[in-house]
């Protein structure tokens, strides 16, 4: 591990806070120290009150900054006096420690400060830096880790064994420091959670990280010898066993999940090891892990299901044994697992998911370091002590702020026609009620459009099976499954009385209009019957069906088609309990097939002006693309949880549809 100290960039960051932000960035780089909000670090400084009194404050991280990215802001000013008060307690609830913190901060609109402020207000050192490092840890989560760490660092740290984060491992930690010499020391090692690094001087704090972080590193690549390599193996997939494992970890947490897979060479010879079952599940890196990961995943054997079962089962039961009075998670894994095909990791939000995975890629390639190097192999906390982590009084809060989730969350959904028009609309909407957006266009602008709100653009020619098969097999791959199908890819074919109908006028509309649709259903409904709340296929009609117009056989016999197909796809798939519905919008002028000069000429020929023209239904209403968006996400929502095979109008009202 090298330091990545610059004097020049240092330069930039200006006072003790400046610096503090620099070396806080310079940790939160590295994602062998820190992860998503994993560690904090402090400055103590002496200024000013708003009366002009001096005080020595402690500029410590807040709550819900990363270190990677933290500014000025993100440090909580509280002062000292009241934090070092704290610590002479001899007890103190988590609750009650959070509300004296704020209570003692210079500015009540600062962030809540770490929950460990009160151990750095103790650390007479100006600057203190606090990580979970992967190589320390790897170092203590053994049986002989106490005996390994005092191998490794001497009398150059002190060690204290494992208590609760918080005001108990602040007492444990001003208990140690009593009895030494404070500055003959370069800092903390706490068994089976991270390290400590201090010092008056921001550089050398940091670098004393960096420093010792890299003898744990050293010793451990030593343990586990120059020819130890993490086993590697190849992938077999299985999409719809992946399709079928995120349906059950939602149902389990009662809402949709974004799964993703990990099929890498490394994490699929982790899946592969004869001796997975056990050693993935003895326990995470690091206590504060398990408010994300759960204690344990799930280890997928020959029924899927029950696996998660089991695995739901036995969460329990962990409550049951361990609960004084808590409520209960919801008993999904947040990672599974799985055999000779890698390792899934799942979240609400895609964000989520990804959180969760870059942990516990961490933590599936430590444990197998500690396995190979010590005697004995991985050990971490018993599970009493990483419940009490996960069910600590501050979480069990937040489960109670509660707030409602947006309609789509968690949900994966494939628009094909998307880049411009009703489809971009659609899946907009969608994206804007939480759902993650594939959009399948023959343009190349496809990509572009749907980065504008999160999505994902493939550019895919529909009429072209193995692209198309493609398309949906990645999604898969990427997300876990596919819940929500918005059929929308058409084309306007030239209008043709019908003795003098070019045959490609025919056949073209039948292709893109009607037979790509049912194709696509036909690749996605293996996967839909695997989907989450609530799955559901919307077609993109038209009024044309029910009001068809003379000169347009190959137009309004598609759309009239794709209306037979939907209502064969509902009597098909309602066992399943996947809806299939169909939307006949009319008269949608705000897309690229209408410029202004087009509309003017349409409107002409009826004798209208261009309002009038727009305008021209029973309700005299402009229809917008963005109206039909929102009808579609709402018929893939719940709210038309109970309708399948029906055809809905957004046309402003039409006499002769009516
Ligand atoms: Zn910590």
């Amino acid at each position: 591990m090298k330091s990545l100290w610059s004097d020049k960039e240092a330069k930039q960051f200006k006072g003790d806070l400046g610096k503090r932000v620099y070396t806080s960035r310079l940790l939160g780089a590295n994602p062998e120290l820190v992860l998503h909000g994993g560690g904090n670090t402090s400055v103590k400084v002496r200024e000013k009150d708003f009366f002009g009194d001096p005080v020595e404050v402690l500029y410590v991280k807040g709550s819900g900054w990363d270190l990677g990215t933290i500014e000025a802001p993100g440090f909580a000013p509280v002062r000292m006096d009241a934090l070092l008060k704290m610590a002479e307690l001899k007890e103190l609830s988590d609750s009650e420690m959070v509300k004296q913190q704020r209570a003692a901060m210079l500015d009540p609109g600062a962030p809540n400060p770490s929950i460990e402020a009160i151990l750095h207000a103790v650390i007479p050192q100006k600057f203190v830096d606090h990580t979970h490092a992967n190589a320390v840890v790897a170092l203590t989560n053994h049986k002989n880790g106490r005996q390994t760490i005092e191998e490794v660092y001497g009398d150059r740290m002190v060690v204290t064994p494992y208590v609760m984060p918080g005001f108990i491992l602040a007492l444990e930690v001003a208990k140690a420091l009593k009895k030494v010499d404070p500055y003959a020391i370069d800092g903390l090692i706490l068994m089976n959670h991270g390290i400590f690094t201090f010092h008056d001087d921001p550089k050398r704090s940091y670098e004393l990280m960096i420093e010792h972080v890299t003898r744990a590193e050293k010793f451990l690549a030593g343990k586990c010898g120059k020819k130890f390599s993490l086993p590697k193996a190849k992938p077999e997939e299985d999409l719809a066993g992946l399709a079928e494992i995120r349906n059950k970890v939602s149902q389990l947490r009662g809402v949709p999940v974004i799964a993703k897979l990990d099929q890498s060479p490394e994490a699929v010879g982790f899946s592969s090891r004869k001796d997975v079952a056990s050693l993935a599940t003895r326990g995470p890196l690091t206590p504060d892990h398990t408010i994300r990961t759960k204690r344990v995943p799930a280890v997928i054997g020959k029924d899927i299901e029950k696996s998660l079962d089991k695995f739901a089962a036995d969460y329990t039961k962990y409550f049951e044994k361990n609960a004084k009075g808590e409520t209960m998670l919801t008993p999904d894994p947040r990672w599974v697992v799985w055999p000779g095909k890698g390792v899934i990791s799942f979240g609400a939000t895609e964000k989520e998911a990804g959180v969760i995975q870059d942990i516990v890629t961490h933590t599936w390639r430590t444990i197998q370091l500690t396995e190979e190097a010590f005697e004995g192999g991985w050990k971490a906390l018993p599970a009493g002590k990483l419940f009490e982590i996960e069910y600590w009084e501050l979480e069990q809060a937040k489960l109670k702020k509660g707030g409602s989730a947006p309609t789509h969350q968690g949900k994966v959904a494939i628009v094909t026609g998307s880049a411009a028009g009703i489809g971009f609309a659609c899946a907009e909407t969608l994206a804007e009620q939480g759902a993650k957006v594939i959009g399948l266009d023959l343009s190349p602008d496809i990509g572009e459009q749907m980065a504008k709100f999160g999505g994902i653009g493939k550019v895919v020619n529909l009429t072209d099976d193995a692209a198309t098969l493609a398309a949906i097999e990645d999604t898969v791959r990427d997300f876990g499954g596919i819940d929500i199908v918005v059929s929308n890819a058409g084309i306007f074919t030239a209008g043709a009385y019908l003795p003098d109908m070019e045959q490609t006028n025919w056949d073209k509309s039948m292709a893109v209009n009607l037979t790509s649709h049912q194709k696509l259903l036909k690749y996605t409904i293996p996967y839909l019957k695997k989907g989450t709340g609530e799955p559901a296929i919307v077609l993109v009609g038209s009024r044309n069906v029910n009001a068809p117009g003379a000169g347009a056989a190959s137009y309004s016999c598609a759309k009239a088609g794709l209306t037979q197909l939907c209502r064969v796809a509902a009597l098909e798939l309602a066992p399943d309990g996947v809806r299939c519905n169909i939307i006949h919008p009319d008269a949608v002028f705000d897309t690229k097939l209408w410029t202004p000069e087009n509309l003017k000429r349409s409107a002409e020929r009826y004798g209208m002006t261009v309002e009038e023209y727009k305008t021209r239904n029973l309700m005299k209403t402009e229809i917008k693309s963005k109206d039909v968006g929102r009808m579609v996400a709402a018929m893939a929502s719940p709210l038309f949880g109970k309708t399948t095979g029906a055809q809905i109008p957004v046309d402003g009202g039409n006499d002769r549809v009516i």
